[in-house]
């Protein structure tokens, strides 16, 4: 398999090339979720990325895409990883849900701004009661003249506290069984009943949040595709976020793994047999995991992700943690004591097991769809 780059795709990356050469030092502040100056130059990134075209390529120019193929994702993902440059916004998972489902009326009002970086959206799947167990979520959405009426609460919310808008599982049909009886509504966050509660994360990020809705009226346009088509949607949308397309960890992934090699070989951070081999195994992934990511692309070329972006996010899971334990056991006490950073990054390497679903929940979907075995 010829992983080259085609004619198109390197003009893409030479263009990128460029214009991150004349634009990255205008954010050399970097982006991060820990106060409010840090989400603003957060934004300030995103905007800047957007209006020179590279946020969400793969989705309709109609609503602010460029239509290429997610290959293209992947290329600026690749690029802003090597230039050591903030990541993209995290949104094509959304913006692929919402335009694969909304009616024409609802993509036209919400799709520029989300895909613009104009306007911040969240996630709302998970409740204290309905992790790994989504489908069992309480959070009503009763229909009534013009619309619905929600009451409920969500909970690792993402970015909650600075979103616009927000992506909303939720139960219309409480008759009807657990998967057939939900929704997805776009929900405006300044509408009044909505109550955000942050939750600060053990690596000192802020991005997360607990979310209440009390007696929130959303209006019938609001609605993504059809009542009762919400566990499809999130299915949906779930595929992409475990995809490597928006995952796009392997050049950062790269980047430490470097950086590591390079310590140990100057003698900086001395490393013991053990240690040396632990380093050579985490290697030998990350190139297969690379290998596995650009044959995942070129699949995607031709179908939706499917349940195949749980295998994607396993092994990418599985490459970062082990990453940043060796980091971690080669920097020794330092890692507590000395630069926070590196500390910080094995804390959020310890989510990618959680988020998007479970480790556990990804080896059950492969287990089930990919291995057709019979539920335990
Ligand atoms: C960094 C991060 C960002 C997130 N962002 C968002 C967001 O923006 N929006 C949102 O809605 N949610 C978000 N989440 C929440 C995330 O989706 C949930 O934490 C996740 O789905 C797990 O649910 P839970 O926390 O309720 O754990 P639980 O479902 O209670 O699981 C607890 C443990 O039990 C295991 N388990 C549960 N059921 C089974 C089973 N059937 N078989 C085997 N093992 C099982 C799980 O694997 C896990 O180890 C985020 C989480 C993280 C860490």
């Amino acid at each position: 398999m010829d992983f080259s780059d085609s004619p198109e795709v390197a003009e893409f990356r030479a263009d990128l090339r460029a214009w991150l050469a004349e634009h990255l030092a205008e954010h050399a502040d970097g982006v991060s979720y820990d106060s409010a100056e840090g989400v603003e130059a957060t934004h300030r990134w995103h905007r800047a990325l957007a209006a020179a075209g590279y946020v969400a390529v793969s989705l309709d120019p109609r609503y602010g895409g460029r239509g290429l193929s997610d290959l293209y994702e992947a290329v600026i993902n690749e690029e802003l990883a090597a230039a050591a440059a903030p990541p993209p916004p995290p949104i094509g998972h959304i913006a692929h849900a919402v335009a694969d489902f909304a009616s024409d009326d609802l993509k036209g009002r919400v799709l520029p701004g989300l895909l613009g970086c104009t306007e911040s959206w969240c996630q709302g799947f998970s409740e204290p009661g309905a992790g790994s167990d989504l489908a069992g979520l309480s959070t009503t959405a009763a229909a009534t003249d013009g619309g619905f009426v929600v009451n409920g609460q969500k909970i690792w919310t993402s970015w909650a506290m600075w979103a616009d808008r927000c992506l909303l599982l939720c139960r219309t049909e409480p008759d009807q069984p657990r998967h057939r009886g939900l929704s997805m509504l776009v929900v405006d966050m300044d509408t009044p009943g909505i109550t955000r509660r942050e939750i600060t994360l053990a690596n000192g990020s802020r991005e997360f949040a607990e979310v209440f809705f009390d007696d929130v009226r959303v209006p019938a346009a609001n609605l993504v595709g059809e009542r009762g088509q919400g566990w499809k949607i999130a299915q949906h949308m779930l595929t992409y976020e475990r995809g490597p397309a928006d995952m796009g960890w392997t050049g950062r992934l790269g980047n430490v793994l470097a950086a590591a090699q390079e310590a140990v070989r100057s003698g900086r951070l001395p490393a013991d047999d053990v240690l040396r081999r632990r380093l050579a195994a985490v290697a030998v992934d990350a190139q297969v995991l690379s290998w596995h990511v650009a044959r995942s692309l070129v699949d995607r070329e031709s179908a939706d992700p499917g349940s195949s972006g749980s295998i994607d996010k396993l092994l990418t899971t599985r490459v970062e943690q082990e990453l940043y334990h060796v980091v971690d056991d080669l920097l020794g006490a330092a890692v507590v004591v000395g630069d926070q950073r590196p500390f910080s990054e094995y804390l959020w390497s310890r989510a990618q097991s959680i988020y998007g679903g479970t480790q556990q929940i990804q080896r059950q979907i492969v287990a089930q769809r990919l291995l057709g075995l019979p539920r335990g």
